[in-house]
């Protein structure tokens, strides 16, 4: 049996009390697992209480003393946002200490820089809980497709997202009211807006097509639209074309005409037909398709958010990080090799949903599809229905029409043509379709 491996865990929030409680509860079976027992030797909060479920002795404000400490072989960052956490994690790589962390917006923004200090002072650096929880995804993708090669990784990463999708889906629900409802049950925060506006989904996508591509890719590459105009109307739509919508990142590796290799990393709202793996993945939960060359497609399900499905991920990476102190050697090194460009939302070959008020009168359908086929934007789908106001007469009419693949850009221009014709009364909505080839 080994010295001890001393820990730092920074936050006893969520995430924090649950691997604290771990740590202690389990204390027999790590130290059988790790060849030698893991000490906690200090807790980073704001608040230094005595209510706090632990012994009082071990709290302390000083993050940068406790992270400085001698005995502190490993520091598990779990405190949230992007600072003070890089500065407490840049000072543990620096001083040779492993880090554990589970902050996605960080890492989103900084893990180049991280993964360089961890390089240089050889030691390790693990995130796994910074994508979808509870649900391992980074270490198949470092680790057990290392010999394949990623073609697409797409999934629902974000919980809060999925509930309220989840719910207007099988409720009939508007936007509002479903978002009520997950504030209400705990599923959204005050602030909302990381959630419902998609960056903490693009955080996400960044990391996994990083991993994925081994190419450095960061938030801001990342396309974005959050889910805060989907409509009920909108699942209507769906579900007449046996659909449901889902808040999707998306990280791609692309082939040019000119044989060129790019990726592209996207998060926004799709239509996702019914039989596709990623509709029936319902409520909070999280799920991943990869679909890789020799492997095929994988789909990784279960909870992506919660104090102890995410401290389950946490508590992985710090066995990793300390059965290394004790062994000797390191976990896989950032792998950013591939070093390949990252595509402009505009060459994404996408389905779209369109869907738009027009005048009810003969040749407006002429029209509204000339302007489709003017960018060379092929029709897969029409659907009309006539409306009729308050006093029953009528007012013109709906079209829903969903394309088949065409360049994204070519999508936007014919949108923004199709606002411009007088026959067109309003655009209710444009979505993307996922999940289909055609
Ligand atoms: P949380 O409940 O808000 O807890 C944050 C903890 O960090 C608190 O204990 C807080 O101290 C401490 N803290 C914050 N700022 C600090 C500072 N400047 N100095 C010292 N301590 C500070 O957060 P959480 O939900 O556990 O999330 C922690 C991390 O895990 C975040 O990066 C989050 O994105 C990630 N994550 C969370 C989940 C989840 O389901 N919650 C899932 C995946 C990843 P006080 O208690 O004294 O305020």
């Amino acid at each position: 049996m080994s010295d001890e491996i001393g820990v730092a865990v920074l936050g006893l929030g969520n995430v924090g009390s649950e691997v604290v409680r771990i740590i202690e509860e389990s204390a027999a079976d790590l130290t059988a697992r790790i060849g030698a027992p893991l000490v906690i030797r200090g807790i980073g909060v704001r608040r230094v209480d005595a209510d706090r479920g632990v012994p009082v002795e071990l709290l302390t404000d000083d993050i940068e003393a406790l992270v400085s400490r001698d005995d502190v072989d490993i520091v598990v960052e779990l405190m949230g946002p992007v600072e003070p956490a890089r500065k407490a994690i840049l000072a543990a790589l620096e001083q040779g200490k492993s880090v554990v962390t589970a902050n996605k917006a960080l890492m989103a923004v900084s893990a180049g820089k991280l993964a360089e200090a961890a390089e240089k002072a050889h030691v390790d650096l693990y995130f796994e809980a910074a994508v979808a929880g509870a649900i391992p995804v980074i270490r198949p993708l470092t680790q057990s497709l290392a010999g394949d090669t990623v073609l697409r990784v797409a999934g629902i990463v974000n919980g809060t997202t999925n509930y309220i999708l989840s719910e207007m889906d099988s409720t009939g629900a508007d936007y509002a009211s479903a978002l009520a409802d997950a504030s209400a049950l705990g599923y959204a925060e005050a602030d909302p807006t990381a959630d419902v506006e998609g960056y903490d989904a693009a955080a996400k996508a960044a990391i996994l097509a990083s991993i994925a591509f081994h190419t450095r890719v960061t938030a801001d590459d990342v396309y974005r639209e959050g889910i805060t105009k989907v409509s009920a109307a909108d699942f209507a739509s769906a579900r007449a074309l046996g659909c449901t919508i889902k808040l999707l990142a998306i990280c791609e590796r692309l082939t040019t005409g000119k044989g060129k290799q790019q990726v592209s990393a996207r998060v926004y709202p799709a239509l996702v037909p019914l039989e596709h793996p990623l509709a029936s993945v319902n409520g909070a939960f999280n799920a991943v398709v990869v679909e890789a060359e020799a492997a095929g497609r994988l789909m990784f399900y279960g909870q992506g958010a919660g104090g102890a499905p995410t401290a389950s991920a946490v508590l992985g990476d710090l066995v990793m990080a300390a059965r290394n102190r004790v062994q000797g050697g390191r976990g896989p090194r950032e792998s950013k090799y591939a070093k390949l460009p990252v595509a402009p939302i505009g060459v994404i070959p996408t389905r779209y949903y369109v869907n738009m008020n027009v005048a009810d009168r003969p040749g407006v359908l002429s029209a509204v599809s000339a302007e489709f086929s003017k960018r060379e934007v092929s029709i897969a789908e029409v659907r009309q229905e006539g409306m009729v106001d308050d006093e029953g007469q009528r007012c013109g009419a709906r079209i829903v029409v969903v394309t088949h693949q065409a360049k994204d850009a070519a999508l936007s221009e014919t949108v923004a043509a199709l606002a411009d014709l007088d026959v067109v009364q309003s655009i209710n909505s444009v979505l993307r379709m996922e999940g289909t080839s055609e």
